[in-house]
């Protein structure tokens, strides 16, 4: 009896090990998981929180239920910039109306108007360009017959392009995503661009993937799946150091699997070394295009660094087709005039500005409210 129970014993306890053994090979041999999965691939009520599953364990204690936030649509957020646009840039543009208003347009005024532009980083050129134009109208027309402020909007409005095609192109063909990749040198703001961009997409309904190739700081890792997980968007990384372009196409295979309809894409953007980034970012594309082309290139740049943003538009340019342009912190700089000057630099329309640190504050560059917010 006594020998049975040891048989029986033994028997129990080899299969513990087994089982155990078995386990701990499996967890060896999984990789790291690629997908934040504790965000659901669509979320389709966003401001509903998501249901606990059914199956969950009586006994086990009730995980904080996570709440979708609904972004805010991006027509009435438009409104709601256009006030902060016209407090920042409001001394430029009613400084150029105010003098252009004065009795006698002299050569000191016009100097002066040429100041103003400058100062405000609308670029030599256009500048001269536009001092030339306000010249022939306002002495055409008579001074006392123009209409100082209508001119104005109009010369500074053609200036800036309305008619430029400034859609993102975010849809995909043959039933592949959408790819945006979005380059810019660390630190413009262009992490916080690929977060506030997915809550736009999301708001108009799209489906979307992030992915966080921006693999050499962790914290912008971090900081994207953190916009994910607020909307319910799945951010693919990787560990921290590994290959960027790995990062991209996975992302990219996530997002024709899930059949995504945009995967967007941020990258590392350390200047420092032109070569090295050329090699990184002509790579990520590569590998991205082996599943889908990339359909849209977003440079960020920083709108209160002024000419610097220029040379950075400048080293971009020749490493890729950049696409579009957003222009961040707008809202913290009285330098409007850099639309003009990167888009004359780069011939690429500017395409998103940011106006502010909020979750929303990303609206789609509107020439019209530009203007009107440069003329207070
Ligand atoms: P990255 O290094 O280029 O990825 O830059 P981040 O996305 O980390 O942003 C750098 C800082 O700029 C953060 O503190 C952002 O909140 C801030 N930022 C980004 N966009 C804007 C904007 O449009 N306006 C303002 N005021 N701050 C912004």
């Amino acid at each position: 009896m006594t020998v049975l129970y040891l048989v029986i014993g033994i028997v129990v306890l080899a299969a513990i090990i087994a089982v155990g053994l078995v386990t701990t090979g499996r967890r060896r041999g999984t990789p790291p998981p690629r997908v934040d999965t504790q965000a659901p691939a669509r979320a389709p009520a966003r401001d509903v929180p998501v249901a606990e599953p059914e199956s969950a364990a009586p006994e086990a204690p009730a995980a904080p239920v996570p709440t979708l936030e609904r972004p805010e649509d991006p027509a009435s957020r438009l409104v709601r910039l256009r006030q902060r646009l016209a407090g920042a840039q409001g001394g430029f543009g009613r400084g150029l109306l105010a003098l252009l208003s004065r009795e006698r347009l002299d050569e000191d005024t016009w100097e002066a108007i040429e100041d103003t532009l400058l100062t405000a980083d609308v670029g030599v050129a256009p500048t001269q360009q536009l001092v030339e134009r306000l010249r022939t109208r306002l002495r055409v027309d008579g001074k006392e017959a123009a209409d100082p402020r209508g001119v104005l909007r109009d010369e500074l409005l053609q200036l800036v392009g309305p008619d430029l095609d400034r859609r993102l192109q975010i849809s995909g063909s043959d039933g592949r995503p959408g790819v945006v990749l979005v380059v810019g040198v660390n630190g413009t703001g262009k992490t916080t661009l690929v977060g506030k961009l997915a809550r736009i997409l999301v708001a108009e309904n799209r489906s979307v993937v992030l992915g966080a190739a921006d693999t050499f700081r962790a914290a912008a890792v971090e900081q994207l799946t953190t916009w994910g997980e607020r909307v319910g968007v799945d951010v693919v990384r990787g560990p921290e150091g590994s290959d960027p372009a790995s990062v991209a196409f996975q992302a990219v295979q996530e997002g024709i699997d899930r059949a995504a309809d945009t995967v967007v894409v941020d990258t590392a953007g350390r200047l420092q070394n032109k070569a090295g980034l050329m090699d990184e970012l002509g790579k990520v594309k590569r590998v991205i295009e082996k599943q889908a082309p990339v359909t849209e290139v977003l440079l960020v740049l920083d709108a209160t660094t002024g000419q610097n943003g220029l040379v950075q538009a400048r080293v971009f340019s020749e490493i890729v087709d950049v696409t579009g342009i957003v222009l961040t912190k707008l809202d913290g700089s009285a330098k409007g005039g850099i639309v003009v000057a990167v888009q004359r630099e780069l011939g690429v329309p500017v395409k998103l500005v940011g106006l502010g640190e909020g979750a929303d504050d990303l609206a789609p560059f509107d020439p019209g409210a530009f203007v009107d917010a440069l003329l207070g």
